[in-house]
């Protein structure tokens, strides 16, 4: 029997907080300074994880002297720029804590909000994303493109958030462990844990201008938002078993061709009346042969689906909380609660 692999894993301590950083150098000491304010304050052990995404100036030095001072901060130095995502996935890969915090390196969120969204958090959320008010970024490159976006992946996903946009945001440690994140897919992890059951919740954060540098993104970047969200929308929405959609869908296509094929060979045989010209006739067969096709993609897809879930050990439920009571002189059924 298999294991998922958010069974086997526990927190070890209460707080990881994980920084993407690509070509930084000019923001790392206020970070370390800023971030070190902010986190004591709060006062509960914590990491940090700062991913260095193959920047090409100087940060690779900064960020090994800031661990060299501090051993809260673990550094991982990627190989060459493998992109914001992937840098978070490396950080979720690492990160040991109960709750984990992603914020951004340019300091355009405010370490000292992480407080207000712990206290969220602790209110029994998985998810507690920041929600940037009085944005800073120009209104036609950045604002208008990210409200229409915001509402588009609201309305697609179901989960309902006015800024997802927003790296400032904390998780549940099994959340970061359960999802699996390619592409620009960060900005969705809402979303996709939404199949997992979570709780989420949004609180306003400030929005600072950049410290230091320029932004790494441009207008580009919305193109690929609205692929990803497509391969987001076809994940939820199909996810357990494709087959029921396609083959839905196939059903009714086919269907609607083969009542239409009936009508043709009865009129024929009533009127005798010739069908062969009848453009309806090739209606019917074109959504004949449609209904046959979804069918079978249906179950093609139904198949990979259960490659993936076979081959990965995928659950097909996630589990909140587990109570029981542990007879004395028996082993746990329950590794790693
Ligand atoms: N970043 C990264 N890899 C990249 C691009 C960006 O790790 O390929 C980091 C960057 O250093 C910053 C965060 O991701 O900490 C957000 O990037 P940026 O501020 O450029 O995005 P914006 O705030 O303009 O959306
Ligand atoms: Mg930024």
């Amino acid at each position: 029997m298999s294991v998922a692999p958010q069974q086997i894993e526990a927190p070890e301590l209460p707080l990881s907080v994980v920084i993407p950083i690509f070509n930084e150098e000019g923001n790392i000491e206020s970070l370390h300074k800023e971030l070190t304010a902010a986190l004591t304050a709060i006062g509960r052990d914590y990491e940090v994880i700062a991913i260095n995404d193959g920047s090409q100036d100087r940060s690779h030095e900064m960020l090994n002297a800031v661990q060299a001072r501090d051993e809260r901060w673990h550094i991982i130095h990627f190989r060459r720029n493998f992109g914001q995502t992937a840098a978070l996935a490396a950080g979720f890969d690492a990160a040991r804590g109960e709750v984990v915090v992603t914020i951004d390196a340019d300091l355009q969120n405010d370490p000292r909000d992480i407080e207000m969204i712990l206290d969220k958090f602790a209110e029994g959320y998985d998810i507690v994303s920041g929600w940037r008010q009085n944005r800073k970024e120009s209104l036609f490159l950045r604002r208008i493109p990210s409200m229409l976006a915001n509402r588009l992946i609201s309305r697609s996903t179901g989960i309902k958030l006015h800024d997802y946009g927003c790296t400032l945001k904390a998780y549940d440690f099994d959340v970061v462990k359960g999802v699996q994140l390619y592409g620009e897919l960060h900005r969705f992890i809402p979303a996709l844990a939404s199949q997992m059951g979570v709780r989420v919740a949004e609180v306003p954060v400030k929005d600072r201008s950049r410290h230091w540098g320029s932004s790494k993104y441009g207008f580009g970047r919305t193109f690929k938002v609205i692929l990803d969200l497509i391969v987001v929308v076809f994940v939820l929405s199909y996810f357990n078993r494709p087959l029921y959609v396609f083959g839905a869908a196939g059903f009714l296509v086919g269907g609607i061709g083969a009542l239409l094929g009936a009508y043709l060979t009865v009129f024929k045989l009533l009127t005798e009346n010739k069908i062969g010209d009848r453009p309806l006739l090739q209606l019917a067969a074109l959504l004949m042969v449609l209904g046959v096709q979804l069918i079978s993609t249906g179950i093609v897809a139904d198949m990979l689906m259960r490659t993936y879930h076979e081959s990965q050990h995928k659950p097909i439920y996630f589990i909140r909380e587990r109570k029981r009571t542990e007879k004395a002189g028996e082993d746990s059924l329950f590794p790693g609660n």
